[in-house]
């Protein structure tokens, strides 16, 4: 299960295979309200899959070094220290395995998708926020606080407009689908969804041009910077931003090439698994861990 700021997403993986697939919005009235979302579709879909036993389930948000907790998920109302593991336990009578959103596409992605067969990978999701989860050996890195690959909340524009972590000038908050819509709703005067803001752009229309241009050119800076810090084999970006399609990837990869200014080259790969790795990663997880 793969639960996002916008939608909750959830399937069975056999053999590799995504089964049932579901997607329902998520709700809006605080964290107990998803919990019981979560709790519902598990119930349902384990009646129908009964041999489907473990469940993983990704999350939009840092966790403690446990993973039992989400520290909090910037893009949903409400949701801040909530105790996921324990909850869901509660309501199901069964041990989940958590996992944050971006890794669990990072490890889809690096055993069935875009980085297979690499020994390390940096997998990043554009969408409502901003996030990655970098593959050494096959394995996530977490680092010492399991933050490792909190891309979104990189400052990048110290002083720019302000996330949903409270910071100012952070990646997500100047290049996130949130941003871009933001930003294209600000110089239209109306409301403008991220894809018509990339729709509008390729049309040529001048400020939704800027806009799209500005938050690519971000994005592909942050690859320029992570090969200097960690010098990857590839970067696979995923999310429903990036699969806008070419515009999205040109701009980033000419931005990644400009700013990598020779040290090494950035290589691009568009994610395999689309909008699925969420889930399939959360379930890759369960499967590993056992729950
Ligand atoms: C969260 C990350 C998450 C990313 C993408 C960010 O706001 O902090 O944990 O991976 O959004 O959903």
């Amino acid at each position: 299960m793969d639960v996002g700021g916008t939608k909750i997403a959830t399937g069975v993986l056999r053999a590799g295979e995504l089964h049932d697939r579901r997607v329902q919005p998520t709700p809006e009235t605080g964290w107990e309200a998803v919990l019981d979302a979560i709790a519902a579709q598990v119930l349902d879909l384990q009646a129908r899959h009964p041999d489907a036993a473990r469940v993983g389930v990704g999350v939009p948000g840092p966790l403690d070094m446990a993973r039992a907790r989400v520290k909090f998920a910037p893009n949903i109302y409400g949701f801040t220290d909530v105790p996921l593991v324990d909850g869901l336990r509660d309501r199901l009578g069964q041990r989940i395995v958590l996992e944050n959103d971006a890794k669990a596409a990072a490890l889809a992605e690096a055993h069935l998708g875009a980085a297979r067969g690499t020994g390390s990978s940096v997998y990043v999701t554009v969408s409502t926020g901003i996030g990655a989860g970098i593959v050494l050996n096959g394995r996530i890195w977490r680092g010492r606080h399991g933050i490792a690959g909190e891309l979104g909340h990189v400052t990048v524009m110290p002083g720019g407009p302000v996330s949903g972590a409270g910071l100012d000038g952070a990646l997500e908050a100047v290049a996130s689908g949130t941003a871009i819509a933001r930003d294209a709703s600000y110089a239209l005067n109306r409301d403008v969804s991220t894809a018509e803001a990339f729709a509008l752009a390729a049309q040529g229309h001048p400020a939704a041009r800027r806009i799209v241009n500005q938050a690519l050119k971000h994005i592909g800076v942050a690859l320029a910077d992570l090969q200097k810090l960690l010098d990857p084999e590839v970067f696979v970006i995923g999310g429903g931003v990036a699969s806008v399609g070419d515009l999205f990837f040109q701009g980033v990869q000419a931005a990644a090439d400009e700013y990598a200014a020779g040290f090494a080259p950035v290589t691009i790969r568009r994610a395999q698994l689309g909008t699925e790795a969420g889930v399939i990663g959360a379930a890759l997880a369960a499967q590993q861990e056992g729950a």
